[in-house]
C-alpha cells in the first residue's frame, strides 16, 4: 500500500508551489484537478451520462465538455449538482486511489483542493495543509488569475475555513513569506520525515 500524504490548502494558497517542490524531490504528485478533467474527457462514460442529462449542447464542437456551462447549470440548481456529484466523485476518488497505488516513490503526494470539505482525508495517512490569510489568498489570487474579487471571495466562502483545514492537519507549511527559500527548506523537512513514516508504516 503506497503512503499516502494528502495537500490541501485554499485557493490561491500554494499547493501547487508546494507541490511542485516535492516533485523536485522525487516524489509522485497526482493531482485531483487532473483527474476531475481525466474522468470527462471525450470518450468517458462520466461524459456520455453528462451529455444524456444535460443534452448534448454541453458537449462543445471540438468533443470537450463546456465545463463553464456545466457550472452554470448546476450552480442554478441544487439537485442537479447533487446529481452530477453522485457521478464524479466515486470516479474521481478511485481513480486518485489508483495512480496512488501505481506511484513508485516511496509515498505520494495528493493534491486536492477540496480535501476537507469532500471528506477525502481518510484516504491519507498524514495531511499537509499549506496555510496563508484570506487576505493573502485574495491578493494572490487575483493577481495570478486577473479575476475579479467578488468572484474570488464567492470560491473562498464556498470552501472550508482556514479553522476548518487546519483542524484537520497534522502538518502546515506557511506560505506567508514572499521568500519561497522556506518554503523549500520546510518541504526538505517533511520529504524526510514522510520518508521514514512510509518506511516504517
Ligand atoms: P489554486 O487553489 O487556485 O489552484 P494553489 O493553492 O495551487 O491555487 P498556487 O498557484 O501555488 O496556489 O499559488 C497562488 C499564486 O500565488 C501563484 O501565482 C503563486 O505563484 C503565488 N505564490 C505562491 N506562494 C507564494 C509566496 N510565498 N509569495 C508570493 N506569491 C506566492
Amino acid at each position: 500500500m503506497t503512503y499516502i500524504v494528502g495537500l490541501t490548502g485554499g485557493i490561491g494558497s500554494g499547493k501547487s508551489t508546494v507541490a511542485d517542490f516535492f516533485a523536485e524531490l522525487g516524489v509522485e504528485v497526482v493531482d485531483a484537478d487532473i483527474i476531475a478533467r481525466q474522468v470527462v474527457a471525450p470518450g468517458e462514460p462520466a461524459l456520455a451520462a453528462i451529455a444524456a442529462r444535460f443534452g448534448p449542447e454541453i458537449i462543445a464542437a471540438d468533443g470537450n465538455l463546456d465545463r463553464r456551462e456545466l457550472r452554470r447549470r448546476v450552480f442554478a440548481n441544487p439537485a442537479e449538482k447533487d446529481w452530477l456529484d453522485a457521478l464524479l466523485h466515486p470516479l474521481i476518488r478511485e481513480r486518485m486511489i489508483s495512480a496512488c497505488a501505481a506511484a513508485r516513490s516511496p509515498y505520494c503526494l495528493l493534491v486536492v483542493p477540496l480535501l476537507v470539505e469532500n471528506k477525502l482525508t481518510g484516504l491519507c495517512r498524514r495531511v499537509l495543509v499549506v496555510d496563508v490569510s484570506p487576505e493573502q489568498q485574495l491578493a494572490r489570487t487575483t493577481r495570478r488569475d486577473k479575476a475579479d474579487e467578488a468572484q474570488i471571495r464567492a470560491i473562498m466562502a464556498a470552501q472550508a475555513s482556514r479553522e476548518q483545514r487546519l483542524a484537520a492537519a497534522d502538518d502546515v507549511i506557511d506560505n506567508k513569506d514572499p521568500d519561497l527559500g522556506r518554503v523549500k527548506a520546510e518541504v526538505a523537512r517533511l520529504h524526510r520525515q514522510y520518508l521514514s513514516l512510509a518506511r516504517e508504516a
